[in-house]
C-alpha cells in the first residue's frame, strides 16, 4: 500500500512522526507536511505565490517533504506530484489537539483529508484530544493502525473519510471506540483587545470551548465519556432536512 501522511503542525511535529512510525510496516508512506504550524488553516489553498517542496529529515533519518503552502495544498502536492496518483490512503494527523463537531471547518488536518477525498482518494483524518503537552502519541498512532487494518477490509465510498478523535490516556484507558456524528460546539468570548507596547491596539483570537448539552451518538459526547470518536464526513454541506422542504416551495 502506498500512504500519503500529512497534517496541520508542521512536518517536524511529534504526532506526524508517531503516525509514520505506527503505518510504516503496512507499505510506503510518503510525508508531505506544512513547513510551519497550520493549525486553524481550514481548506485554505495557495493561488498567488509559489508553492515550493523542501526536503527534509524526519528523526529516523527518512526523507519528507515541507510544503510552502497550506495542509489542504500539501495533500494536492502530495498525491499529484510526489506520488503521481498512485495512492491507497490519505492520513492527517495526528493532529495535537482535538478537532470535533462544528470545530472541523477551521481545522487544516480534516480539510487535509477533506481534500484528498475530493481529489477521489480516501482519507482519515486523526487528533488527540488535548491540549497539553503530556501527550500519549503512541494511543493514537495504536487506535490509528487499528482503524487503517479495519479499513483495508471494509472500504468506505468514494468522497467520504473518518473523522477520529483519541482520548490523551493510555490505550489501557480508552473507553471503547464509538462510531459518532458530528456534535455541536463552539467558541465563545473569542476576541481579546489588548494593547500593544506601543499603547496601540490589536486583537487576539483565543474563547472557551463551549459544548452544546448534546445527544448520546455525538462526537462531542464521546470525547467527554474518554471514547475515541469516528465520524463519517463527506463534502457536501447541503442541509437536507431543510432543502426537502423548501425545494417544493415555489418563489
Ligand atoms: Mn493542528
Amino acid at each position: 500500500m502506498r500512504f500519503l501522511i500529512t497534517n496541520d503542525d508542521g512536518v517536524h511535529a511529534d504526532g506526524l512522526y508517531a503516525l509514520k512510525k505506527a503505518i510504516e510496516h503496512l507499505g510506503e508512506v510518503v510525508v508531505v507536511a506544512p513547513e510551519r504550524q497550520r493549525s486553524g488553516a481550514g481548506h485554505a489553498i495557495t493561488l498567488n505565490e509559489p508553492l515550493r517542496l523542501y526536503e527534509t529529515k524526519l528523526p529516523d533519518g527518512t526523507i519528507a517533504y515541507g510544503c510552502s503552502g497550506t495542509p489542504a495544498d500539501c495533500v494536492t502536492l502530495g498525491t499529484l506530484e510526489v506520488m503521481q496518483g498512485d495512492v491507497d490512503l490519505v492520513i492527517s494527523g495526528i493532529n495535537h489537539g482535538p478537532n470535533l463537531g462544528w470545530d472541523v471547518h477551521y481545522s487544516g488536518t480534516v480539510s487535509a483529508a477533506l481534500e484528498a477525498v475530493m481529489i477521489g482518494h480516501p482519507a482519515l483524518a486523526v487528533s488527540l484530544s488535548t491540549f497539553s503537552t503530556d501527550t500519549h502519541w503512541s494511543t493514537a498512532a495504536a487506535i490509528t493502525l487499528k482503524l487503517v487494518n479495519w479499513l483495508i477490509d471494509n472500504p468506505i465510498p468514494p468522497h467520504t473519510l473518518l473523522n477520529v478523535n483519541v482520548p490523551n490516556v493510555p490505550l489501557a484507558d480508552v473507553k471503547g471506540i464509538s462510531f459518532t456524528r458530528q456534535g455541536p460546539r463552539q467558541y465563545v468570548d473569542r476576541l481579546e483587545k489588548r494593547l500593544d507596547p506601543s499603547g496601540k491596539t490589536y486583537y487576539w483570537l483565543s474563547g472557551t470551548i463551549a459544548d452544546h448539552q448534546t445527544a448520546d451518538d455525538t462526537d462531542v459526547t464521546a470525547a467527554a465519556d474518554g471514547r475515541v470518536s469516528v465520524t463519517p464526513l463527506h463534502l457536501d454541506l447541503t442541509d437536507h432536512a431543510l432543502f426537502s422542504t423548501l425545494h417544493k416551495i415555489i418563489i
